[in-house]
């Protein structure tokens, strides 16, 4: 597995790390308010598990698994809700904790998915952010762990084609892992 990678882009430390720094942020700025984390499967949930043992404030947890029509390395943002949230988000505080955010158009489709709900309030707080390639403005981006290149990263919950998940850290795959998918 490590030797598909070209390069680490963000280390285990790095990321240990920025999550110790965000779940400080969160706890801090939530104090006292009823909060829920919404986390989009399956990329997130890594995220997700480390993000909420560095919370210490109480929360609550609930996911959404959605799917976008088009190639797996492209969104178009047209989505599909595979798993909605179980629980009522109407006048509470929903932060959507996610692992990466491109063009946005994914983010953007579940914000405005969640925002008709009538929550308290409705951010953003992603890992990483890859800006170079934003399509949609004005996301409410709350928190961000790391700004990464316009390239293709696995690991820490991202995938290629479901693998690499479990890497504990974040790299760009060798181009000859794309080139023997697509050849
Ligand atoms: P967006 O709608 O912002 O363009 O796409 C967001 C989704 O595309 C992410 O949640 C993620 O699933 C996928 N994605 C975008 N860039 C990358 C990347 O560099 N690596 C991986 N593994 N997935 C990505």
């Amino acid at each position: 597995m490590h030797e598909d990678i070209e390069k680490t882009l963000v280390s285990e430390v790095e990321i240990a790390e920025k999550v110790a720094e965000l779940g400080f942020n969160i706890s801090r700025d939530y104090e006292g308010k009823d909060v829920v984390l919404v986390n989009v499967l399956k990329g997130g949930v890594i995220f997700l598990a480390d993000l909420v043992r560095a919370i210490d404030i109480p929360i609550t947890i609930d996911f959404m698994a959605i799917t976008s029509y088009g190639a797996a390395s492209q969104t178009s943002g047209v989505v599909r809700v595979l798993k909605d949230l179980d629980e009522d988000i109407e006048g509470r505080h929903v932060l959507v904790v996610e692992d990466i955010i491109d063009t946005g158009l994914t983010l953007g489709y579940l914000l405005k998915n969640l925002r008709v709900r009538g929550p308290a309030s409705l951010s953003v707080c992603t890992l990483l952010d890859k800006s170079a390639r934003r399509l949609l403005e004005d996301l409410p981006i709350k928190y961000k762990g790391f700004d990464v290149p316009d390239q293709f990263v696995v690991g820490y919950g991202l995938d290629y084609r479901q693998k690499y998940r479990n890497l504990p850290y974040i790299g760009v795959l060798k181009p000859e892992i794309y080139q023997k998918a697509t050849s």
